[in-house]
């Protein structure tokens, strides 16, 4: 069962997240201020931390600034409100993972924790670097080269090309790159997985018609083979 901590000072705030979370089967531990949250973080090793930019006594900032310094390296996802942008870049740059603005529509949230959980725990598992027919690719460092060229690929591909391997010889779903990838499930969207596999399918597919590395399986999703 992943543990969930919330470091938020509004108690309604805590009220909903507390319930909603705790529905999606997440064990909830809450603390009201800043230093509480850094104390707690540090004491329960919480999975995910969902951590409100504005606390009593130390900021989101600086919490989070000081977890990534004591090597916490659990997700932590932001709350921040509308206007506070600036507060944004400098949480990311303070190793927030993401952030999401006040007020928030409850099932992107969830999505997004669900997202990041299941990242962090796929994260020990997952390969840096990957060669198959005549492209290498590193992950890392987000280069790909096929036949000795360079391959642009948006971060977008690269996330999803490493799903694909990562899965290699298992047939994954759009729903599963949805979600992996893009951080949300919804139905409606898989045409955006299949645009993006079309894609990728032109720069690392030698005859894109005719794949020979990402393979459809019909009706179902996907299946990378080399
Ligand atoms: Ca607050």
């Amino acid at each position: 069962m992943s543990k969930i901590l919330i470091v938020e000072d509004e108690p309604d705030m805590v009220t909903g997240l507390r319930d909603n979370f705790e529905l999606e089967g997440y064990q909830v531990i809450v603390a009201r201020d800043g230093e509480e949250g850094l104390k707690k973080a540090l004491e329960e090793k919480p999975d995910l931390i969902v951590l409100d930019l504005m606390l009593p006594k130390m900021s989101g900032l600086d919490v989070c600034r000081n977890l990534r310094k004591n090597s916490f390296d659990s997700p932590i996802l932001m709350l921040t409100a509308r206007g506070q942008e600036l507060d944004k870049v400098l949480g990311l740059e303070v190793g927030a993972d993401d952030y999401i603005t006040k007020p928030f529509g409850l099932n992107e949230l969830l999505a997004r924790v669900r997202a990041h959980l299941r990242r962090a725990t796929h994260e020990v598992s997952t390969i840096e670097n990957y060669a198959f027919g005549d492209v290498a690719v590193d992950f890392q460092k987000f280069k790909a080269i096929k036949n000795g060229t360079p391959v642009e690929l948006s971060p977008r591909e690269f996330e999803l090309l490493k799903f694909l391997v990562n899965h290699r010889g298992e047939t994954v779903t759009r729903e599963q790159l949805l979600d992996a990838v893009w951080g949300y499930d919804a139905m409606m969207f898989t045409r955006t997985v299949d645009n993006h596999v079309a894609k990728l399918r032109q720069k690392i597919e030698d005859d894109p018609e005719n794949p020979a590395f990402i393979m459809t399986v019909h009706r179902v999703g996907y299946r990378f083979v080399g």
